[in-house]
């Protein structure tokens, strides 16, 4: 009665591992038919959050250039009114040495006007430059955007020719996961990562393993029907559930 019992249980965890991997792999073909296209959308959308901040930076130091530009102008401005101030003054001088001094002071602010002048053209200059990046930029942003939006339209496309399909067979994965044995799920996630077919679970077809196509041994394939232990194929790995072929190799 025991091995009665043991039976059934190996039979029904191949079977919900079968069942599992059929669900996962209509959940492959789906996403396999919308391509690059989900990944493309994302790297679009990450690149132009990327050129929107790049956008937004460039603006930032064109308003601190600006502010610096107002400094340099309130500069030559306080300047100027110092000059003509000691110009009133050197009319009023008594003596020459007041004269020579006021002198001094009216060529420092002159310096000053004159360096506040370089910096600012130095500083429109920068600004100069900095719009002509952001109008390159913005171009770059257009065009990645127009991009995005095509590839979006697409791909909505796609997702609504297959979302009730896919629905569906999410719903039936969370039912069928739940009929796999725990010890059993890690190995088989591996297994679909590890393979680009995404086959975990196969069958035996025609005396060969249905994932890697190399040959079932006889005996090995009559014990994968007696369903006494779960077997894997020798050379892949993979979970052999069953044996599709009623034809077996004559026994020798
Ligand atoms: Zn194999």
């Amino acid at each position: 009665m025991a091995v009665v019992a043991n039976e059934t249980t190996i039979a029904q965890k191949l079977e919900a591992l079968l069942k599992l991997q059929t669900i996962d792999s209509s959940l492959d073909s789906i996403k396999k038919m919308r391509g690059d296209l989900p990944e493309e959308v994302r790297d679009l959308e990450d690149e132009i959050a990327g050129i929107e901040t790049r956008i937004g930076k460039f603006n930032r130091e064109i308003a601190s250039l600006e502010e610096e530009i107002s400094k340099n102008r309130n500069t030559k401005k306080e300047s100027e009114k110092l000059v003509n101030k000691y110009k009133d003054q050197q009319m009023n001088v008594r003596n020459n040495r007041e004269y020579d001094a006021i002198s001094k002071e009216i060529e420092l602010q002159q310096l000053e006007i004159e360096l506040a002048d370089k910096r600012m053209r130095e500083f429109e200059f920068k600004i100069l430059n900095k719009r002509d990046d952001v109008s390159e930029t913005e171009t770059r942003l257009f065009h990645r955007q127009k991009d995005l939006d095509a590839k979006r339209k697409e791909l909505d496309v796609l997702i609504s020719e297959s979302e009730d399909d896919e629905q569906r067979l999410l719903k039936d994965r969370e039912k069928a996961v739940k009929f796999v044995e725990e010890r059993l799920l890690r190995p088989y996630d591996k297994l679909r990562t590890n393979y680009a077919n995404g086959l975990a679970v196969v069958l035996v077809k025609r005396g060969a393993c249905g994932g890697c196509f190399n040959v079932v041994p006889p005996q090995r394939q009559a014990d994968i029907k007696d369903h006494k232990r779960i077997i894997v194929c020798e050379h892949c790995g993979r979970i052999l559930a069953g044996v599709e072929d009623v034809i077996t190799a004559s026994k020798r």
